[in-house]
């Protein structure tokens, strides 16, 4: 094969290829690089590009095969890293010009997990400012544009991560999700998306957005490509308190099971009103395919989805207005030059430091946990959201899966939605429950609007049991047979 095809392609072409000696590592990570050249400057997907690292992993993975070594399953496959997840030695900016000096003094764990898999990182992925938003807009340094028709959004916070991989920029990503910044990107972007269970995977060395919420995960072009990166970066981490202590399976090991008597229920709240015509009809023909696969379909009403993002976003802005309290400019990154004192220094380096949409969110937060208003807002929060997870918990009695689209509507045009902050939020209607829940959820592309814009599905299933929702997922990618390459017509 063609090295400007192998890139299009997922690991599995690209491990044969490696193992056939067909291409080397370095030669496949420096056509990478070739191919950011082209394209990157209209997509956006990177803030910074690690070329020396990933130049010396793969002359590791060449050096492997030539020994005749065992290579791990994704060795030598380029990956692009959301630039809130640090790598030392290279920056680490969150998008915001408050850390845009800042270089990583340390590894996150799942950084760590991917060098001792030999897996190249390319660069680091562009984000919405401290992955708030569901668009990729906010970044400080500049937007990312969808691969598929660059008048669109990708989707966010995880937008490079997602346009990266579809534009073959890279051939997986990791991307962090608090409330749905996997899972949207990968919808809009024809790809799939998965947020594990909360805990799953070590959060330590991720720059926290809200911390009971965030969750690392895999962006890529197919599910056992997810699969095969869960596997590496799953896994108990005593630098993360809240990381889980059971020891992850192969999450490849149930992909190809039949589907025969596996409940499906289909969510009423969220497959019902307020889609897009395109969206409705894809979310039915996925329920007759699964169907057809043996599969139960059953109706599941989960009624204070109505809820969620009103509770969403007091959570998570409070833990946020928490977690951001240690930008000061005494510690890290960027200072306002010139303050009169240190008060000063605070609120000027701040003020300057974030981006509109960090503000608006740090003022929420510290408002919802201000004495007096407390119980009305943030305890009541919490209450609303133990209710949530009791709804999922009845639900998971009633079907093993669920299933709803990932998002009401496929990706919006750049600047349409910037100025209306609350309808940006609505796009996250179908994701933030998971995050609320704690349980794992994914996106899977199942085809395509009228514009030809690619429409996901969101599958979720309860605390732990990826490797059902991974082994439903696949079922369906199987028989959709999605065409994720589409993009590459238009960019090569
Ligand atoms: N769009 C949501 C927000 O802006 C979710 C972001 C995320 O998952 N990081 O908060």
């Amino acid at each position: 094969m063609d090295i400007r095809e192998l890139i299009t392609k997922s690991s599995k072409e690209q491990r044969e290829a490696l193992l056939n000696k067909e291409v080397s590592a370095v030669e496949l990570t420096e056509e990478i690089y070739n191919h950011v050249e082209r394209v990157d400057g209209e997509i956006g997907a990177y803030n910074s590009l690690t070329k020396d690292f990933a130049i010396d992993t793969a002359k590791k993975v060449d050096e492997k095969i030539k020994n005749g070594e065992t290579l791990p399953p994704l060795a030598g496959i380029p990956l692009a890293l959301k630039d809130n997840i640090n790598l030392k030695s290279y920056p680490t900016t969150a998008s915001s010009k408050i850390l845009e000096n800042f270089i990583s003094p340390y590894d996150a764990t799942v950084t760590k997990k991917l060098k001792n898999n030999f897996i190249p990182i390319i660069g680091k992925a562009n984000l919405d400012e401290f992955a708030m938003g569901s668009s990729n807009e906010n970044s400080a340094f500049k937007i990312v544009r969808n691969p598929w028709n660059k008048n669109k959004v990708p989707g966010g916070s995880s937008g490079g991560s997602a346009a990266a991989v579809a534009a073959s920029e890279a051939t997986v990503a990791l991307g962090s999700d608090t409330g749905g910044s996997i899972r949207l990107p990968a919808s809009y972007c024809g790809l799939v998306g998965l947020k594990p269970t909360y805990g799953r995977v070590s959060r330590y060395g991720l720059i926290a957005f809200a911390s009971s919420l965030d969750q690392i995960g895999p962006i890529t072009k197919t599910v056992e490509d997810a699969a095969l990166l869960l596997n590496v970066i799953a896994g108990p981490d005593e630098k993360d308190s809240t990381s889980l202590s059971q020891t992850p399976p192969d999450f490849t090991k149930d992909l190809k099971n039949d589907l025969k008597g596996v409940k499906i229920g289909y969510i009423k709240e969220l497959c019902s009103e307020g889609l897009s015509e395109c969206v409705d009809a894809a979310i039915r023909k996925s329920i007759e395919t699964y169907k057809s696969l043996g599969a139960e379909i059953v109706e599941i009403s989960l009624p204070l989805i109505k809820y969620s993002i009103a509770v969403y976003y007091v959570i998570a802005t409070a833990e946020a207005s928490s977690n951001l309290a240690r930008f000061d400019g005494v510690k890290y990154g960027y200072r306002t030059k010139n303050p009169e004192n240190l008060y000063d220094m605070y609120v000027k380096t701040r003020a300057e430091g974030f981006g509109e949409e960090v503000k608006r969110r740090i003022m929420l937060g510290t408002y919802a946990l201000s004495s007096g208003y407390y119980d009305a807002y943030y305890k009541k929060a919490q209450q609303l959201r133990r209710l949530i997870k009791q709804d999922f918990d009845n639900a998971f009695k009633k079907a093993d899966i669920l299933l709803s689209p990932t998002c009401p509507h496929t990706a919006f045009d750049i600047g349409s939605k910037v100025q209306d902050p609350l309808s940006m939020y609505l796009t996250d209607i179908a994701t933030i429950t998971a995050n609320l829940a704690g349980i794992p959820a994914m996106n899977i592309p199942v085809g395509l609007d009228s514009e030809g814009m690619p429409i996901g599905l969101q599958l979720q299933a309860d605390c732990l049991n990826e490797c059902k929702l991974l082994n439903v997922a696949f079922k369906l990618e199987e028989a959709v047979q999605f065409n994720y390459s589409n993009p590459l017509k238009t960019l090569v």
